[in-house]
């Protein structure tokens, strides 16, 4: 079994508050790992350290055996990142952005500009600028993007907040598709429906510790509950306690 992402001691300080107190966890080859914690638990800040864009104060992180700190280069050739909140270039048209993006990434295969159009799903608004979209048609554009480059780990902040029942059932199967593909995936959420039918693991983080780790299955029947909700619910009320 390959490691994807192996996380060790992690750290994170900002100025005097610190946003991650040592967690530590794996994600193997092929999974889809999700982390999740309630609002302010450090799960941005965790994905940011792992895509690359944000140091660690104390800690190891490496992606496919490569240290975040000494071969960034090279993880982020591997990698695509999805961020919580993003915008993009209003004044392109979609195509015009993901023919951009393509670019920028080094994309010369057009099977991939065309699996992109079908995975952003915008018919005919593909050709309207960006700056005429919705929240959710952004979404979709930018997950597009994150998945036009095939990368062997994709990390998505929330990657269907803002997307209706219809369009997140659709990108949850995307992402699984591509799972099948032989992409990685690091995923945040709030939605424990969607974390229990995407994820292989889950670790539960919350105040940056990390207090569980594992399959939805092996966690519900800990705690002897039938969905993650509770799970999510009894773990973070006896860490209030
Ligand atoms: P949410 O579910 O609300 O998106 P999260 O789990 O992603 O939350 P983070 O964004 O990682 O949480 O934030 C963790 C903590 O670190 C929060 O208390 C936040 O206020 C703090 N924090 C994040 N970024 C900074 C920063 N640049 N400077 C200071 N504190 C920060």
């Amino acid at each position: 079994m390959r490691l994807a992402v192996r996380v060790k001691d992690l750290v994170k300080r900002y100025k005097n508050f610190t946003a991650v107190r040592g967690i530590s966890f794996e994600i193997r080859e092929g999974e889809i790992f999700g982390l999740i914690g309630p609002n302010g638990a450090g799960k941005t800040t965790t994905l940011r350290i792992i895509a690359t864009l944000l140091r660690p104060t104390s800690g190891e992180v490496s992606v496919f055996g490569y240290d975040i700190t000494k071969d960034a280069e090279k993880i982020r050739a591997l990698i695509s990142y999805l961020p919580e909140e993003a915008g993009a270039y209003k004044d392109m048209t979609g195509i015009e952005y993901l023919k951009f993006m393509a670019e920028v990434y080094g994309v010369d295969d057009s099977s991939a500009l065309d699996k992109a159009i079908e995975i952003a799903d915008l018919g005919p608004d593909i050709y309207n600028k960006v700056g005429t979209y919705s929240k959710g048609m952004i979404r979709k554009l930018l997950l597009a993007r994150a998945l036009m480059t095939a990368p062997k780990l994709a990390i998505l902040d929330e990657p269907t907040s803002g997307l209706d029942v219809i369009n997140a059932v659709r990108i949850r199967n995307i992402i699984k598709n591509e799972r099948n593909r032989g992409t990685t995936f690091l995923i945040s959420s709030h939605n424990m429906l969607e974390v229990a039918y995407l994820c292989d693991r889950v670790a539960i983080i919350h105040k940056g510790r990390i207090f569980e780790i594992g399959s939805p299955e092996e966690l519900m029947r800990k705690y002897d509950v039938d969905n993650l909700e509770e799970v999510f619910q009894r773990v973070v009320i006896s860490v209030e306690e």
